[in-house]
């Protein structure tokens, strides 16, 4: 039974990289039909907050990764460290660490300037440890590591990766204010929770052996690992807020799909032939890593923007509609609370879905949709409502105010009657209705603008546009 646990540190938002590194997870636990364990570690009481917790919890809620156990919270289980740290002091797996951190500051800097390995020197190492208990120093407690040979993390996606085992620290699993450390909770927490794949940034490689020596005087075998490959920037240098928003949360308020992000962090890193866009089965059903590659991987925002707009246009635009009152609201579009018929919504998304790239866009276009008036961009307005057009939007108006079926076939006969009148082609006549009707001249087919728009909107946008071209031309 696959079980596997995305473990962030609640410092800050959901990002890029944890965001991947659970989406990696939840699809390796899908497609095996084994458990998905979300588990806070905010052991470091200092920079955690529950702010940070509920933040990554509603990010990941977005994406829809949904967990099988948990969240646990590694601060709730202290007690549950103690234990096994006691156990390691009585097995003489760990020891008692009286050095203070100005001692080992100064030894570190001493090592180093002769060259040496700035690790632990392990004067605690050996003595006797019949201070235990009685506090003549707090003690910290550290974890008995080999000197010797080397240890081989046999990693999923990297292969076989070697370690010198005298370069590993007799590092702290106790603090001296009793607090526990991240590489040992880590591995109470995998034990205790029966993990079997470790699946997570390649940033913790480096952790592994010592880890997996943990495990071992745990008395446990180790899971299998699997490094995902860093995610760099354009300029090839680790992903950070340099390059844009690297917040999982941002992108939602900048109107992308989950799916969509899901869809382009799952690329990162992990391929399957030439196609991008795959459905939440496919990827649950297609997932492996063999298909990881090791390469690093490069965080694209214009790939983003596209699978985003692929997204867009296969959604229901019911389902758009929801998600963009939001964003019509945002936009100072609609009043707040306000509603909107969803029928009549649904069929202006239609017209625009493949359009808009993200929900934001969506919204800025249906503004001339909803709104009552436009405003005309001003290079449109100069080229189209002129002396040229007056005569045409006049008599479009006249036409357009006795007709009673205002339906995209009827306004077609409206305007081809037109245009055959004074001898033009459709463009001298749509082009600059396009104006009056939303202010610039890019939109959806004109009989489907007009349609939507409605018939009393509609010739209160071309009565304006004939008193605008009155004014500006007299
Ligand atoms: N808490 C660690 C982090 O946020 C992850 C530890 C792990 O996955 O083993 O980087």
């Amino acid at each position: 039974m696959v079980r596997v646990r995305f473990a962030p540190s609640p410092t800050g938002h959901l990002h890029i990289g944890g965001a991947r590194t659970a989406l990696f997870n939840y699809l390796f636990a899908r497609h095996n039909n084994g458990k998905f364990i979300l588990r806070i570690e905010d052991t470091d009481r200092t920079r955690s907050t529950d702010e940070y917790i509920e933040a990554i919890i509603e990010g990941m809620k977005w994406l829809g990764l949904e967990w099988d156990e948990g969240p646990f919270r590694q601060t709730d289980r202290f007690d549950v460290y103690k234990d096994y740290v006691d156990k390691l002091l009585k097995q003489g797996k760990a020891y008692y660490c009286y050095c203070t951190p100005e001692e080992l500051e100064q030894r570190r800097q001493e090592a180093l300037g002769q060259g040496k390995s700035p690790k632990y020197d392990g004067r605690c190492r050996n003595i006797v440890q019949e201070f235990e208990g009685s506090k003549v120093r707090n003690a910290a407690v550290r974890f008995r590591m080999p000197q010797e040979g080397q240890t081989i993390v046999d990693d999923l996606i990297r292969g076989k990766v070697i370690f010198e085992n005298d370069l590993l620290d007799d590092l702290i699993i106790l603090r001296s204010d009793g607090t526990p450390t991240y590489n040992f909770t880590v591995v109470v927490d995998d034990v205790d929770m029966d993990i079997t794949h470790v699946i997570r940034g390649d940033d913790h490689l480096n952790n592994t052996p010592k880890q997996m020596h943990i495990y071992k005087a745990l008395g446990h075998e180790t899971p299998l690992f699997a490094h995902l490959p860093m995610i760099l920037g354009a300029d090839k240098t680790r992903l950070s807020k340099r390059h844009g928003a690297t917040s999982v949360m941002a992108y939602k308020e900048m109107g992308y799909l989950p799916d969509a992000l899901v869809n382009y962090l799952v690329r990162l890193g992990w391929s399957c032939g030439d196609q991008e866009v795959f459905t939440r089965e496919e990827l649950i059903k297609y997932f492996s890593f063999e298909n990881v590659g090791k390469a690093a991987a490069v965080f694209n925002p214009e790939k983003l923007l596209w699978l985003n707009s692929q997204y867009i246009i296969k959604s229901n635009p019911e389902e758009l509609g929801e998600l963009v009152m939001l964003f019509l609201e945002n936009a100072g579009i609609i009043q707040k609370g306000q509603d909107i018929d969803r029928k009549w919504l649904s069929r202006a998304i239609e017209t625009l879905q493949e359009r808009a790239k993200t929900l934001v866009e969506l919204a800025n276009s249906l503004r001339y949709y909803i709104a009552e008036d436009v405003q005309y961009d001003a290079k449109a307005k100069a080229k189209f409502l002129n002396e040229k057009s007056k005569d045409l939007l006049a008599e479009l108006k006249e036409n357009l105010i006795s007709l009673t079926d205002f339906s995209t076939a009827e306004l077609e006969k409206v305007f081809k009657s037109i245009i055959e009148k004074y001898n033009v082609k459709l463009g001298a006549l749509a082009q600059p209705v396009r104006v009056a009707m939303t202010g610039g001249t890019e939109s959806p087919g004109i009989f489907e603008v007009l349609e939507i728009v409605g018939k009393e909107k509609t010739i209160k946008r071309l009565e304006k546009a004939i008193a605008t071209i009155a004014t500006v031309q007299p």
